[in-house]
């Protein structure tokens, strides 16, 4: 008996397969399912992998970059709130990305399955972007 991919239930025997992202490639990749709805739901996500990863990396990319104009303009002004800002885009950026656009690794999606991987991906995410509010909060209370 295999696992579904989608919820992880162990009597999965629906075998298909989807063109998706696969590390750095698209690839035809074999996933089994327990339902019809199962199958959907894969067919669904992988199908908004791949229209959306490009838009995922360059958020990503940006959200990393995010914070070099900010500490430019904090080491030529010393106002702390450059400072925090740089923080505050970096996780904020980052965080949006990837409650946006939750998409785990290969192993994260195969061990917990499609749905529960959505799911901590997407809270992950929004802790990210909770983490750069707290941050700009404190420093507008305590600043
Ligand atoms: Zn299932």
């Amino acid at each position: 008996m295999s696992k579904c991919v989608n919820c992880n239930r162990e009597d999965a025997a629906i075998k298909f397969s989807v063109l998706t992202w696969r590390g750095s490639s698209k690839e035809n990749v074999e996933f089994t399912c327990c339902s019809e709805e199962c199958k959907k739901e894969v067919e669904d996500f992988t199908a908004y992998v791949n229209k959306n990863v490009a838009k995922f990396i360059i958020l990503i990319i940006l959200g990393s970059l995010s914070f070099i104009p900010f500490i430019i303009l904090y080491s030529s002004t010393k106002k702390d709130l450059y400072g925090i800002l740089s923080l505050f885009s970096t996780l904020f950026i980052i965080g949006f990305a990837i409650f946006k656009y939750p998409f785990a690794t290969p192993q994260t999606n195969s061990s917990f399955g499609f749905r529960k991987a959505v799911k901590i991906t997407k809270a992950i995410g929004l802790c990210l972007m909770a983490l750069g509010i707290a941050v700009m909060a404190l420093f507008s209370i305590l600043g």
